[in-house]
């Protein structure tokens, strides 16, 4: 058996996005162990970068070892016990997922639902927590199966009326692509992961908590049911303390410092900017090749854009051309949107100018291929023209 050398894709789907230079040599960096000094240092650095991405004073803001679902599954494990009412907003996968796991931590769940590809009606959401007391809400902030972004400032508004209800926040394909704004919003359990808009390997989900959700924590009456995901336990290891739990993954937190200077000297409002100009310069050129996006303008995510499949052409010729003849790796559709839409993404490092023009570029060459008539080079054009101006 050979060594393995993966090819240099072009990574503009759902997420991994591409990962940096600097972050991929710090994975290679040698190992220290997981209670060497040097290590503990790292481990600070990391809370403080992440509460700077995150907006947030939290003290409680840590990577948890596992991808972004581990940090949904810590959500809930942590926060709800049998027999508590979750309010539960669902328009895609991930809403659903969220539904499965508190039916897993034992809670009574409520859903509030919207039409993948929509927003919600924040009537809804008031008369569902109206209607159940639920101590907990939960939203996607950015839905990577459709392309919706959920108002944070609206769902806020909304929980002004419930004052004891905690804000349960998924913010995996936002942060570091959109404002997120913790403390400003007031959320209470927000997690991400790593491989999206931080551009660094999957396999790190960051969290953070407010003292509202520790104190939730601290009341609990029954043990957390997953022994790996026990916060209780797990901040040992990050406090003062530093108690053994889990060997903590060395390598993937050398990774997500790295990456995280990175989102740090570019600066959050930078890098919302370029992910906003990147986005509108994608649909410049989508538009322009008689293309329709899924979403409404004011509802679409800039860091995962859904463009509407034309009729008569093939999901899967189209997405395996970009793969092969031009190494741009981009997401189909999930469920209800099978074979209906393509998902860009335009996280992170790989929200750049080059990337939005050969896409482009490579789509038009694709969709010719496929018999549709276009007008070659409208596209890149009509991108251009918002990088102008
Ligand atoms: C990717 C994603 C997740 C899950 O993250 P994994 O790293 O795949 O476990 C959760 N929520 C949203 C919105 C995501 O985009």
């Amino acid at each position: 058996m050979n060594e393995f050398h993966p090819p240099r894709r072009i990574l503009l789907g759902p997420g991994p996005s591409d990962a940096d230079n600097r972050v991929l040599s710090a994975l290679s960096a040698p190992l220290v162990g997981h209670l060497d000094p040097e290590f503990l240092k790292v481990m600070d650095d990391i809370q403080s970068l992440l509460r700077y991405v995150f907006e947030t004073q939290n003290k409680l803001t840590i990577p948890i070892s596992g991808t972004g679902s581990a940090g949904m599954e810590a959500a809930f494990v942590n926060l709800v016990e049998p027999g508590d009412s979750v309010v539960v907003c669902v328009n895609g996968v991930f809403g659903e997922r969220m539904s499965d796991i508190v039916g897993r931590c034992g809670g009574t769940l409520t859903r509030v639902e919207a039409e993948w590809g929509a927003s919600f009606d924040l009537d809804q959401i008031r008369n569902a927590l109206k209607k159940t007391h639920a101590p907990i809400l939960a939203v996607v902030h950015a839905e990577t199966s459709t392309g919706v972004l959920t108002s944070l400032s609206k769902i806020r508004q909304v929980l002004d009326e419930f004052p004891e209800t905690l804000f349960l926040l998924d913010c995996v394909t936002s942060l570091g692509g959109h404002p997120v704004e913790i403390d400003r919003y007031q959320v209470d359990f927000a997690y991400s992961g790593t491989q999206k808009c931080l551009s660094c390997p999957p396999g790190l989900a960051p969290i953070t908590l407010s003292e509202k959700a520790v104190s939730v924590l601290r009341r609990r009456k029954s043990k957390v049911r997953s022994w790996y995901l026990d916060l209780t336990m797990v901040e040992k290891y990050w406090g003062e303390e530093r108690t053994y739990h889990h060997t903590a993954p060395i390598s993937m937190n050398y990774a997500l410092r790295e990456a995280l200077r990175i989102v740090q000297e570019e600066g959050l409002e930078n890098r919302w900017a370029r992910h906003h100009l990147n986005h509108r310069a994608l649909v410049a050129g989508v538009e322009a090749m008689g293309l329709a996006m899924l979403c409404k303008p004011e509802d679409r995510l800039w860091s995962l854009n859904t463009i509407r499949i034309p009729e008569k052409v093939s999901d899967a010729k189209v997405r395996t051309k970009l793969l092969q003849d031009f190494g741009i790796e981009i997401g189909g559709g999930l469920g209800p949107l099978k074979n209906k839409i393509w998902r860009v993404g335009l996280m992170g490092s790989s929200s750049n100018r080059n990337n939005v023009l050969l896409f482009l570029n490579a789509l038009e060459q694709v969709l010719s291929e496929q018999g549709m008539s276009l007008e070659r080079g409208a596209a890149v054009e009509a991108a251009m023209n918002v990088y102008c101006t």
